[in-house]
């Protein structure tokens, strides 16, 4: 089983406040509908849970999680994978919401307007990970350009790597 989480969309990143996608109760089911973007591992998740608001007008206390299993549901549409410049191992996806019903029992807790605290119990951990690794990656870059700079053959040598790494920083 391949596991996400669909938070992101076009129209929301940093401010999670701002989901459109809908999880409405009908009877012993929700319905959900809205598009994601830049979802980890989209193209081959069957396992996602999705951020969605059960009630739009309560700002971040509406908002709610369901588990979607895709495949036993009907609705479900993955989008483009999205080029990027790393990390080429995880697929980064828009992902379709069109009118898809899943049970009430989907919903991740034991009742609706949670989410948005769940997901900020976990997530400044998972952004601190990000900001620690773009740290590391930024002093090796550095150190090593000291070194090149020191010495003119291996300088010659590493040549290569830097301009795959120049030229993935410019674009
Ligand atoms: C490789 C990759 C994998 C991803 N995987 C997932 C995933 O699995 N699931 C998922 O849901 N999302 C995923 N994302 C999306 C990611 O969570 C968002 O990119 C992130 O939340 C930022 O949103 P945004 O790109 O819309 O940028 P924005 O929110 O538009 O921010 C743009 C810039 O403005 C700054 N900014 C924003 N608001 C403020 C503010 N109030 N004050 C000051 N500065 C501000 C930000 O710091 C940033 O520098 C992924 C993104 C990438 C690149």
């Amino acid at each position: 089983m391949i596991g996400a989480i669909a938070m992101t969309e076009p129209g929301a990143g940093s401010d999670l406040q701002g989901v459109k996608t809908s999880a409405v109760k009908d009877g012993n089911q929700y319905r959900i509908n809205g598009s994601k973007t830049f979802i980890t591992n989209g193209q081959n998740a069957n396992l996602i849970i999705v951020v969605a608001k059960t009630d739009p007008s309560s700002g971040a206390k509406g908002t709610s999680l369901m588990i979607v299993e895709t495949d036993e549901v009907e609705g479900f549409e993955r989008g483009r994978n999205l080029d990027k410049i790393g990390y080429k191992a995880n697929d980064t996806s828009e992902l379709f919401f069109n009118d898809v019903k899943v049970p009430t029992a989907n919903l991740l807790g034991h009742e609706e307007g949670k989410g948005f605290f769940q997901l900020m119990s976990q997530l400044p951990q998972e952004r601190l990970i990000i900001a620690n690794q773009a740290m590391a990656q930024l002093s090796w870059h550095y150190r090593l350009r000291l070194i090149m700079s020191k010495n003119e053959r291996l300088s010659a040598r590493a040549s290569w790597i830097f301009k795959i790494h120049n030229s993935n920083l410019l674009r």
